[in-house]
């Protein structure tokens, strides 16, 4: 694609976020993170020419890979994948903004050790499994309260910010849309939570209708 037909197709994505929020209210603000694991730096670079910082990745080697190779630039980077525990250490040392992914007690429990070892804390959302889909990590929606308030008792150098949900791999609107209002509820309900990450690209407004200020876009940003 040619640069000026870049962004008259980002700016098309913008204004839907745009009128997503509205429906909520003037005051619901929302973040993109662009989800840039299909793509390459050179695309990445693109992005962030016409404003984009923050990026996200699904894989510790890629996130590792892709925010060295662009090192001299500004972004914010935030991993959204799912954490396996001899990878702690790994993303640690990227030091990235945001962790979306924390789906259970043990890989909270493991990542303060670290975390306390290194005498540093990280930013992570708890990730919901709304639908309660086998294929999915996250917690389940009726336990999720209680181990997001014990997660804060017992883990201090994890600063919760607050909960990640994929919505539910369904064709039915009113699925998803429950998924998306399930997470919601629990994202109330947690003392201090301040982000709800939620919608992709084939969902992003209904989620954020349903409550979503962080959205993570991959697809329809890259045009892939
Ligand atoms: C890949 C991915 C996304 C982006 O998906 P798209 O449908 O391409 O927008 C968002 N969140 C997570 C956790 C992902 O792995």
């Amino acid at each position: 694609m040619q640069n000026t037909e870049y962004k008259l197709y980002i700016d098309d994505v913008i204004r839907r976020v745009e009128s997503a929020r509205l429906k909520v209210s003037d005051y619901h603000i929302v973040k993109i993170v662009a989800v840039s694991k299909y793509s390459t730096a050179d695309e990445i670079q693109k992005l962030y020419k016409i404003g984009q910082r923050a990026f996200g990745e699904n894989k510790v080697q890629d996130l590792k890979a892709k925010s060295e190779e662009l090192s001299e630039l500004p972004l914010e980077w935030h991993f959204i994948g799912n954490l396996q525990k001899n990878k702690i250490n790994n993303l640690l040392d990227i030091n990235p903004a945001l962790f979306h992914a924390l789906d259970s007690l043990e890989l909270a429990q493991e990542l303060q050790k670290k975390l306390q070892a290194k005498n540093r804390t990280l930013d992570c959302l708890v990730q919901i499994n709304s639908a309660k889909e086998e294929s999915k990590h996250g917690l389940m929606p009726e336990s999720a309260c209680g181990i997001y308030k014990q997660i804060q008792d017992e883990c201090p150098n994890i600063n919760l910010k607050g909960v990640m949900s994929i919505g539910a791999h369904s064709d039915d609107k009113e699925v998803i849309k429950e998924s998306f209002e399930t997470t919601y509820e629990i994202y109330k309900q947690c003392a201090g939570a301040t982000i709800c990450s939620m919608g992709m690209s084939g969902d992003f407004e209904l989620a954020i209708e349903c409550g979503s200020n962080m959205v993570r876009l991959g697809s329809i940003l890259f045009n892939k």
